[in-house]
């Protein structure tokens, strides 16, 4: 129960309820995985307690919390979705029977499916919350990586690196999007890894002197009246590091903010302030003055970015913003969530998730009521693909509207018999699922598997079906096969199939 309490203290909102939940929740999953453990040795409820502090700080609600506590139950437990309907309410059972659902996804190393499975994601989670537990999840999991058997470190860590940091960063979460990212790198390429680990060492002496500066800086702008101030030194991830080393030249002098000074204070005329005392104590070099506050980057980002020679003539990076400021760069969607809703109880407000992708421009306080294409450059092109980009362009609400309903009206997901999946229209049939393979494996299509059942090959598929291809090498593609097909790319492949053959 030490536990418990420690998962209590990180709540920012404590009500009674909320305790009172959480405390259920947690006594229940205790109970239920009982005598279970992981590879590490240590018992399974270490593993949904520390899935469950990380949703805390993020600061997400008691229900997701809970949900969090409860991710496990239905895949190792003899917990039904029924039992934690009656037990827990339709709230946490939908999150926990998502979150379950994700769990079955396997990314199988093969590159040109990893746009369809992140889509298959998102579209599968219905409710971003179900996503942030998973990232929760795959967080403690990736810091408990050393503990898994070898041969199944590296295809973990693939996946994370692929489907997992893709996502914290679209949902804007970077701290965990670095973490995570390191802790894959080190298990996808061990060697550059170390490399660049061992580079950032030798140059992390300043460290020390950065100690020092802040100390410095505390007692001088507490003179100067600033309240509520927060000084952190961070350091940059080893694989933004390594990232950044290869745009300059594999020089890593020329990387100034390895380590960085961060002043978080109250409000934006204090931020401005502070960059006023700073630059009076310190000379800043030149041409690294950045003003993310007035201008903030199309993501979003704001801060003020400036590099001082410190007073030992060492060269630091400052960043300065509110803390307000500093929680949405860090926690992306989740802080603004907290934001918006400080006290009220957060699980209450249904958020149409996927608004949350990216602001919505016309509701943007920078551009007014103009759409500002740079705006437009910043959404990731998977969800541009999503719908027609046109209809956004010209009418951005119906876009919001058509992000919400079509995609998942007119899409769907098919899962390959060997791994992957892809996204097809609803109406197409295995001939479209073959030529989406390759236009080989379409042309010696021969019959084929649904569900591990004989079906013709012109089958109407449903979402989440699991398709088998028989080929045959003397196998050729068939003029009715127009019919059977619903995809343009099909048609086009079995028109070229056609015109070889007559060849
Ligand atoms: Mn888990």
């Amino acid at each position: 129960m030490a536990e418990l309490k420690e998962l209590l203290d990180v709540l920012k909102y404590p009500s009674k309820e909320k305790v009172a939940l959480i405390t259920k929740a947690y006594c229940y999953a205790e109970k239920v995985h009982a005598g279970q453990t992981r590879f590490s040795g240590e018992p399974v409820i270490n593993h949904l307690f520390e899935t469950a502090k990380i949703l805390a700080e993020f600061g997400m609600g008691s229900r997701t919390i809970s949900a969090g506590l409860l991710h496990d139950v239905l895949e190792d437990t003899d917990v039904s979705a029924q039992m934690l309907l009656n037990e827990f309410g339709k709230e946490i059972a939908f999150l926990v029977e998502g979150a379950t659902k994700l769990g079955t996804i396997r990314y199988n190393g093969e590159e040109r499916h990893v746009e369809s499975l992140r889509k298959f994601f998102v579209a599968m989670s219905r409710d971003i919350r179900v996503l942030v537990i998973k990232l929760a999840d795959r967080l403690h999991n990736m810091r408990t990586l050393r503990f898994v058997p070898k041969n199944k470190q590296r295809r973990i860590a693939e996946e994370t690196m692929q489907i997992y940091v893709p996502l914290a960063y679209r949902l804007g979460m970077r701290k965990i999007k670095r973490e995570m990212e390191d802790l894959a790198f080190k298990y996808v390429e061990p060697e550059k890894y170390d490399k660049t680990r061992k580079l950032m060492k030798k140059h992390m002496l300043r460290e020390k002197s950065l100690g020092t500066f802040k100390k410095r800086l505390l007692k001088i702008l507490a003179k100067e009246d600033i309240k509520n101030i927060k000084i952190d030194i961070r350091s940059k991830s080893v694989y933004s590091v390594y990232n950044k080393l290869a745009n300059k030249n594999e020089d890593i002098e020329k990387i100034y903010d390895i380590n960085a000074l961060r002043i978080n204070v109250d409000t934006v005329a204090d931020c401005y302030k502070v960059l006023g005392i700073i630059h009076t104590l310190c000379r800043p070099l030149p041409g690294r003055i950045k003003d993310y506050i007035a201008f903030p980057k199309p993501n979003g980002y704001q801060s003020l970015h400036t590099t001082v020679f410190t007073p030992d003539a060492n060269v630091a990076e400052i960043q300065i913003r509110t803390h307000e400021m500093h929680d949405s760069a860090e926690y992306g969607f989740a802080a603004h969530m907290m934001y918006k809703l400080k006290g009220k109880n957060s699980d209450d407000s249904y958020y149409s998730w996927f608004k949350q992708f990216f602001p919505a421009p016309q509701k943007s306080k920078f551009f007014g009521n103009q759409i500002d294409p740079e705006r437009l450059a910043h959404i990731p092109d998977w969800i541009k693909k999503l719908v027609d980009v046109q209809s956004y362009v010209t009418i951005p609400t119906e876009f919001m509207d058509n992000l919400k309903s079509d995609f998942f009206q007119n899409r769907m997901f098919i899962f390959g018999a060997r791994g992957g999946v892809v996204d097809l229209p609803v109406l197409s049939t295995p001939i479209d699922f073959a030529y989406e393979q390759g236009a080989e494996i379409g042309d010696h299509l021969f019959g084929t598997k649904v569900n591990g059942k004989l079906v013709p090959i012109g089958t109407k598929l449903k979402n989440g079906d699991i398709v088998e291809i028989i080929s045959k090498k003397g196998s050729h593609p068939h003029e009715k096969w127009f019919q059977l097909c619903n995809t343009s790319l099909a048609k086009k492949q079995i028109r070229e199939g056609l015109s070889q053959i007559k060849m």
